[in-house]
């Protein structure tokens, strides 16, 4: 749950200031993203842990109308439901706290209960607010099973090679590529060399979102842009996750890799022109107008 404060400015360490509004918003990457996938028309299962408490119960409830099924995120008793607590300048900066909470209980036992719909999936999509293990351990059961394995590494840390050689996708923004390869992304040619660096750990396609100039996909043979759709952005909290969820979306629905990197693009953009993170995402009907456009 995203706990946010509007302010003239963000505090200083020991300062107290007052703020001008207060909001309470559903997010978290994974949920953004199963949110996303729902909208865009996928059927989505989630699988991730609340606490037993208020925002818990909000957060499964706005999910469930969402048409995601919530039947295997266990409510834990003992850790509290992840908070984000961010706080918004008035100028757009904003400085974000995370407690994780039950999140980092996801433990690989959770995982391991659920081979059977994990193996069943056409697309396993990951994100990094869960414990790494667990996260290497789903990959580990798609992969054996011929399910796609998507990954978003979000937010950035080192990949462990188990991690990465059972990776099919590798979704990550401009600085996360940068954080991943240690690689500078300015131009054309370092983007591409980042992403060789990546190919060479062994996952077979790399698409880095490009914020408003679209997003790159790289595969071993071919490096193409695919191009972004023309919006006025208002907010582009959870471009990246409309992106990912949208793209898995399509890539299940049977979609070619290009197509689905245009939902994406598609997502991303319609996103960007509204305000919070899962009021934003679009739906198919929305996404199916962008796309008719082109
Ligand atoms: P993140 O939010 O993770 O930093 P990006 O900023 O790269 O991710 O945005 C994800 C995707 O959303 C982009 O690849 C693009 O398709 C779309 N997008 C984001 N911002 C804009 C924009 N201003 N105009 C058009 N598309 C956008």
């Amino acid at each position: 749950m995203d706990l946010i404060i509007r302010s003239p400015r963000i505090p200083k360490p020991g300062e107290t200031i007052i703020g001008s509004s207060f909001l309470t918003a559903p997010g978290g990457k994974g949920a953004n993203q199963s949110v996303a996938a729902a909208r865009a028309g996928g059927r989505v299962y989630h699988v991730g842990r609340v606490g037993k408490d208020e925002f818990g119960g909000v957060l499964l409830s706005k999910m469930s109308a969402d048409n995601v099924n919530c039947g295997n995120i266990l409510v834990d008793k003992k850790h509290a439901t992840g908070v984000a607590l961010i706080v918004v300048e008035d100028s757009g900066e904003n400085s974000i706290v995370v407690a994780s909470g039950a999140n980092m209980q996801v433990s690989p036992k959770d995982v391991d209960n659920l081979k059977d719909l994990i193996s069943s999936a056409e697309v396993l999509l990951l994100q990094l607010e869960i414990p790494i293990d667990t996260v290497v351990l789903a990959a580990s059961i798609a992969h054996q099973s011929g399910c796609r394995v998507v990954l978003n590494p979000a937010p950035a840390q080192s990949l462990p090679p188990e991690l990465l050689q059972n990776v099919d996708i590798l979704i990550p923004n401009e600085s996360e590529t940068n954080m991943l390869t240690g690689l500078p992304v300015d131009s054309q040619t370092q983007l591409e060399s980042a992403a060789l660096k990546l190919l060479d750990s062994g996952i077979a396609t790399i698409i880095i979102t490009l914020g408003e100039r679209g997003a790159q996909l790289i595969q071993r043979d071919r490096s193409t842009l695919i191009p972004p759709f023309e919006v006025n952005p208002v907010d582009t909290t959870a471009a990246g996750d409309a992106f990912v969820g949208a793209f898995a979306a399509a890539l299940a629905g049977g979609e070619s890799m290009e197509q689905a990197v245009l939902w994406g693009n598609a997502a991303g953009a319609l996103a960007a022109t509204k305000l919070g993170a899962q009021p934003s995402l679009p739906r198919r009907e929305e996404l199916n107008r962008m796309l008719q456009e082109i």
